[in-house]
Parts: structure tokens; sequence; C-alpha cells
């Protein structure tokens, strides 16, 4: 581990000082990802901004009908959250199909979003990979793929997005808040994590010093029927190959509306806006549920060692929806 400086900020406006002042910092949540790369030599920090003591812990309702998270939430308390359970299903489960107690404990909401991929080139620094060093090459082509991307990735990179809670808020139409040197900034979840282009070394749209203080759920109503789906190689502590989160709308045996999203596929969480067009209006049926997820995949490019994922891809859509589809309304 290479030495570096720590402060703990004193409010939102002095974290965002501090880092955007200073080229080689970053703020420091809850450690479980940024301390593992430190020890790994895949980040080198000059100076980490300590952001968890910040008034950003609380979980509140805003005017609107919606619910506003804090940043510095910790991943198990938001799982535990009356609201969210009640309200946002899909987000709780999603939580809880992530990491270990000890290590939600200690997550934040602001770092979850951020935390990196878990792509074995990356995290080896040995190896050459476009993401830690841009232009080195990539190693997982060719190489081992079984996490890697199906839907919209690059020649550059084929990494995947590790967050299963990220795959829920997308699928939430969450917005996360921001403050940065330019003041505050509001962005629609979908739009936070870029896929990899020919700039694979950028995760998301977020500027140096963009501190991330919120993230705001609007008042959705039938997202009390949502449903988070994990597929993985063991059933705790194991990243997703493929994961589906959706919430649905349903009447009289018809999809009114639909929100899905999936995880484990792309180098962002992957909305599902084909397969939610494909929905609506339509009977909740098998042959509907099976078209859409149909429509999303279309243009999946599976990998050498990852063709498996469409199929599992449809197959997981599929059982997510007839899940929910059956339930009882509550
Ligand atoms: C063994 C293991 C298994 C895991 N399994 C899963 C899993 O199955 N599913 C899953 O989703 N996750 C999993 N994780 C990842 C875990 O969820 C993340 O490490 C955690 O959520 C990161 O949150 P943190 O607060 O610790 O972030 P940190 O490590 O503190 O920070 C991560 C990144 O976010 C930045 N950052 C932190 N807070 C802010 C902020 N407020 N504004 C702007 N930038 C910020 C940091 O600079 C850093 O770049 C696993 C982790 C481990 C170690
Ligand atoms: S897939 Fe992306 S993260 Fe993995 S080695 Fe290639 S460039 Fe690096």
């Amino acid at each position: 581990m290479i030495p570096f400086d720590y402060r703990r900020a004193e409010d939102a406006a002095d974290a965002v000082a501090a880092v955007t002042t200073t080229p080689g910092a970053a703020f420091l949540g809850g450690g479980t990802n940024l301390v593992d790369h430190l020890r790994l030599g895949v980040a080198e920090p000059d100076l980490l901004v300590d952001v968890t003591r910040l008034p950003f812990d609380r979980i509140e309702r805003l005017p609107g009908g919606g619910v506003r998270i804090g940043a510095g939430v910790r991943n198990s308390d938001l799982a535990a959250d009356p609201l969210i359970r009640q309200r946002y299903p899909v987000l709780s489960q999603a939580l809880l199909s992530g990491a270990s107690g000890q290590l939600r404990n200690l997550a934040t909401t602001g770092g979850n979003l951020l935390q990196r991929t878990r792509c074995v080139y990356f995290q080896d620094v040995t190896m050459p990979c476009n993401k830690r060093a841009p232009g080195s090459g990539c190693s997982a082509l060719g190489g081992y793929t079984r996490y890697h991307a199906i839907l919209g990735a690059s020649e550059r990179c084929v990494a995947t997005h590790p967050s299963d809670m990220a795959v829920a808020l997308s699928a939430l139409d969450a917005v996360v808040v921001t403050q940065g040197p330019g003041g505050e900034r509001r962005i629609p979840l979908v739009g936070l994590h870029r896929l990899p282009g020919d700039e694979p070394e950028r995760d998301t749209v977020l500027e140096h010093g963009e501190l991330i203080t919120a993230v705001d759920l609007p008042d959705l109503a039938f997202a009390a029927r949502s449903r988070y789906r994990k597929v993985r190689d063991r059933a705790s502590y194991a990243f997703a190959l493929v994961s589906v989160a959706a919430a649905l709308d349903l009447a009289d045996g018809r999809i009114r509306d639909a929100r899905l999203a999936l995880g484990g596929v792309a180098h962002k969480p992957w909305r599902a806006v084909r397969a939610e067009e494909a929905l609506r209006g339509a009977p909740a049926t098998e042959e509907s549920f099976r078209a859409a997820a149909e429509a999303e995949l279309d243009d999946a490019r599976p990998l050498d060692g990852n063709e498996f994922k469409p199929p599992l891809a449809r197959n997981t859509l599929v059982a997510t929806l007839r899940d929910l589809a059956g339930e009882e309304d509550r």
C-alpha cells in the first residue's frame, strides 16, 4: 500500500473543495471497495477525504410522495428500512442479495453506486487493462469472460458493473443528487454510468470532485409489486452472472406498465426499455413475457466463455415476471 493523506470532511463544500483541488484525491465511503484497491495497487490516491460523517445518513419522505436516501446511508439500514421494504421491495431484495452482512454494515449508498468492476484483469495490476491503464489493451478479450458483458460492450472493454443496488435503482427511475464545483446536479440513474466506448476508464458521467449527496426515488405506487432475482455461482457472497429488477402494474390480467433492468450483462445497469415497451398493454402471460425478453436480448453479443448468458438472461426475466404476475395483490 502506498502512503496517502487522510482527512475527515467538515461539510459537503469542504469535501468537494478538498477533492477538486487535489487531482489525486478520492472520497472515502465505507471503504469496502476503495481500500481493497489500495491494497491491490489498483488505486493510488494522494488524499482520501472521508465523507461518512457528513449529514447524509437519513431516509426521508419527499414532499411529492417520493423518498430521499442520503448518500451515507449504509446498505444494511437501507435494506431494513420499513418504507423501502413496503414501497420498493426490489431495492431491499437487491441490497440483501449483495456482499455479506458485515460488508453491508459498512457500505454506503454513494460508494455502492461507484464501486468498480470486478473484472479479474482490472484487479490484477500485472495485466493489461484499458480501464485501469488506458491504451494498454483488454486482457479479457480471449481470456476469462464468464462475468463479462453481452450488451453495449466495446472492443476496448467488456466489463460489467457489479452493483445489485444500482440495478434496482435503475428500474425505479431513481435520480442521483450531486454537489460539485459547479453546484448541485440531478442525474437520472440510468444516465449515471457509462457504456465503455473508447473511454472505458470513465465509469460514470461524474466529474472529479463531484460528491453524491443523495438518491431520490419517485413516488411509483406499483413498485410495491416489485422483485429482484439474482443468478450467481454460489447462493451467497457472489456477484451476479445475471440479475433482474422488475416492477409490474397489472389490472384485469393485463400489464398497464412495467419497469425492468438487468444486471451482470453490461458496463452499466441495463434498463430494459425494449422489454418494457413490449409489455405495455399486453396480457400478463408467459407468451408476452417471453416476447419481451426476446426483444430485449435481441442485440446480445456473447463472448467465448459466456454464451450461456443470453438464454440465462431471457429465462431469468421471464421467471421474474411470472412470479410477479402470480403474486396476490397487496
Ligand atoms: C467480498 C465482497 C463481495 C461483494 N459482493 C457484492 C455483491 O454481491 N453485490 C454488490 O452489489 N456489491 C458487492 N460488493 C461490493 C460492495 O457492495 C461495495 O464494496 C460497497 O457497496 C462500496 O461502498 P463503500 O461505501 O464501501 O464504497 P468505498 O469503497 O468507500 O468507495 C467506492 C467508490 O465510491 C467513491 N465514493 C464513495 N462515496 C462517495 C460519494 N458520496 N460521492 C462520490 N463518490 C463516492 C469512492 O471514492 C470510491 O471510488 C462486495 C464487496 C466485497 C468486498
Ligand atoms: S474488460 Fe475492461 S476492465 Fe476487464 S481487462 Fe478489459 S478493459 Fe480491463
